[in-house]
């Protein structure tokens, strides 16, 4: 059976998801997940970008071990330098360098004839390979690309050091019948990837919600790799979601007999992880890991399922790690039980100081909260990661609402030694708790987003809130949960404002 290496960017393009931005260490988190889900490389940022970006990078190439770690690069030499230099503590180090292609952005965009986007790809691969052993080249606008330049433009990279061709569907246009024969064409057009000594890579993106059925188009046609990202993160509509294509090849082996080094069962606790940690909330009806993916509504198939799983059922949710939702813990479970949990979910703490503070959050939840479920630990874990160590924390507020009284919060916040004290009145109590945050940090903000859930199931669940915020017109996403929805709400506003004071003290211009 073929392998088929997957090439994570959740990280890189999934990062550039409009309010997905991650701080470093999120980024590392999910750097962590991805390596023990088995992803073969890490595309980890857009290291010229920004120094967060650069920052991040060289923390994931020190840090994870087991994949490739790539970094991003126009054909431009300071992107090439950033990127050799953030992934230096990589022994597996990758560049990934692009250039546009298609007739329509070598004339608008770049502003370049064909002769000379030719001649950009030469000097840069020339630069790159003094650098790097393994470079993937991404002809950008692919798909659109005229065929006979897109087969001169792989050859011309692959002549000067290419160990893989990416060929992406920057704009989500392709059909899926169609991107196979182009597969098939630059298979039987280009030696190497006949040998496959070069890596023939694909990118799709989901604007027309093909992205998955064209990176599975492109590999039962022959490409070896794929890119994609944990939930289909991604510019615009996302990109191939890497649950879905790997449970494809899983589900219909029959067909398209080709596997991949994802362990399926972490497929879902990585889902959740992401999720916990960038904000973005799935649809429930999104295929494998959304929350309806396995639940059967209709009385006759309920039926079905009930006299034979596989009526209804082309998957087995425990495959993919669903089946944990249901292992609860509580009170009792004591250290181990809450360790063992963790590890089922693919959390590992190699510093015992976070564990013991990780635990510590558990036994104060599951004295307010009878059941403590998967959920619940993510939360916990996502507001440990979120925490800015230098920014507000609250030490203590009081609210009093009702419908005869006017809405008033007390607040207390600490940053660094100082402490500040105030106190408002609002429409309601969420209100009244964000005003008094704002007299005491004195920014403007502008609520654009606020969505309050339950974490899991049950009177007692923890409430998680999500907000964005809209400050000197950038947005800024914030997390918190708690089983006090106000706490959670002031807990997430907190959290957008110190994002706001980090980005801002590291002059990133993201
Ligand atoms: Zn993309």
């Amino acid at each position: 059976m073929d392998m088929i290496r997957i090439f994570d960017t959740t990280l890189r393009d999934g990062e550039q998801s409009p309010g997905a931005s991650m701080n470093l260490h999120q980024k590392l988190e999910i750097a962590k997940a991805l390596e023990r889900l088995g992803v073969d490389i890490i595309e980890a940022g857009f290291p010229v970008s920004s120094k967060i970006q650069f920052d991040a990078v060289y923390s994931i190439a020190e840090q994870v071990t087991t994949p490739y770690i790539a970094g991003l690069a126009r054909c431009v030499q300071k992107d090439i330098d950033a990127a050799y230099e953030s992934t230096k503590p990589s022994k597996k180090r990758m560049l990934h360098i692009f250039l546009a292609t298609s007739a329509i952005h070598m004339q608008y965009k770049l502003k370049k004839t064909p002769d000379e986007v030719i001649k950009t790809i030469e000097e840069s691969m020339i630069y790159s390979k003094k650098l790097f052993d393994h470079i993937e080249f991404s002809p950008e606008d692919g798909s659109r690309t005229e065929y006979d330049f897109l087969v001169k433009v792989v050859k011309t990279a692959i002549k000067h050091g290419a160990t893989s061709i990416n060929i992406p569907d920057t704009v989500g246009y392709a059909l899926p019948f169609e991107f196979g024969e182009l597969i098939s064409k630059l298979i039987r057009d280009v030696p190497q990837f006949k040998d496959k000594s070069v890596y023939l890579s694909v990118h799709c993106h989901n604007d027309l919600g093909l992205a998955n059925a064209n990176a599975v188009s492109a590999v039962a046609n022959g490409a070896t790799q794929v890119e994609a990202t944990i939930n289909g993160i991604g510019e615009r509509a996302g990109n191939t979601a890497i649950e879905e294509f790997v449970m494809t090849l899983n589900t219909r082996k029959d067909l398209v007999n080709k596997k991949t080094n994802i362990k399926t069962e972490l497929l879902y606790p990585t889902s959740k992880l992401l999720t916990h940690l960038t904000g973005l909330v799935l649809a429930r009806n999104k295929p494998i890991v959304g929350e309806n993916a396995f639940m059967h509504e209709s009385g006759i198939h309920q039926d079905g399922v009930i006299k034979h799983k596989q009526t209804y059922e082309i998957m087995n949710p425990s495959m993919i790690g669903r089946d944990s939702d249901t292992l609860v813990l509580g009170r009792h479970s004591g250290m181990h039980g809450f360790k063992k949990q963790l590890e089922k979910l693919g959390i590992v703490f190699k510093d015992q100081d976070q564990f013991d503070k990780a635990f510590q959050r558990f036994s104060e939840l599951a004295d307010r909260k009878k059941e403590v479920y998967d959920d619940d630990l993510l939360a916990i874990l996502s507001d440990m990661i979120d925490r800015i160590p230098e920014g507000y924390i609250m030490e203590y507020h009081n609210v009093n609402s009702g419908n005869t009284i006017i809405p008033t919060a007390t607040v207390r916040l600490k940053k660094g030694d100082e402490v500040y004290n105030s106190a408002s009145t609002g429409d309601g109590p969420v209100d009244a708790i964000f005003k008094s945050i704002d007299e005491i940090t004195g920014i403007q903000t502008k609520l654009k987003e606020y969505i309050v859930r339950g974490v899991s199931s049950g009177k007692d669940a923890q409430g998680e809130v999500q907000l964005s915020l809209d400050i000197n017109g950038k947005n800024f996403n914030g997390r918190g949960s708690s089983t006090d929805v106000i706490e959670a709400s002031a807990k997430a506003y907190l959290n957008a404002i110190n994002k706001f004071y980090f980005v801002n003290k590291e002059g990133n211009g993201k």
